[in-house]
């Protein structure tokens, strides 16, 4: 798995260990905000913070979601809590980065049954998706955006690489 800077532009480390800006360990159920930020080229980013350095970062940001240290153990699964704060900070982006993450990440909560895959229609040649919850009134429409194998397995690491345990 490469760590490194991906041929397609995603960067992405080690995350949800430390604060990014003062270095501080989170503790264990410690909240912190994690924050993806997009550079040249739509290279992304990850970055955490711990909350009292969070503090007017927010317009600099991709995206960002509030998440929860859970254990200290590499084995585990990330959560819905883990996972749906990062998919509602993707709601209402439609460039192309977040079209993609939207729909690799929605198919995946679809697997683990956090959302519920209740339409397919078509827009333009193309299958818009319909997936509703976790919450009775949250329904989004995704659109297929025709990507390669490869791109989405690159996604699907990208975000392995983002929330570390994931798979
Ligand atoms: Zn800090």
């Amino acid at each position: 798995m490469n760590h490194g800077i991906s041929d397609r532009g995603y960067r992405v480390e080690k995350a949800g260990s430390c604060c990014s800006e003062c270095g501080g360990a989170f503790g264990v159920g410690e909240a912190y905000m994690s924050v993806l930020k997009e550079g040249d080229e739509g290279l992304l980013t990850r970055e955490d913070f711990c909350r009292r350095c969070w503090t007017g970062r927010e317009d600099s940001c991709f995206s960002f979601w509030q998440t929860r240290r859970r254990s200290d153990g590499t084995e585990r699964k990330p959560d819905e809590d883990d996972l749906l704060p990062f998919y509602r900070s993707l709601r209402g982006k439609e460039d192309r980065n977040a079209l993609e993450l939207k729909y690799v990440l929605s198919l995946y909560l679809a697997r683990r049954k956090v959302l519920k895959l209740v339409d397919v229609g078509q827009d333009a040649g193309r299958e818009v998706l319909v997936f509703e919850g976790p919450g009775k009134e949250e329904r989004a429409l995704i659109r297929d955006p025709g990507l390669s194998e490869d791109r989405i397995a690159e996604l699907t690491e990208t975000i392995c690489s983002l929330f570390p345990g994931w798979t």
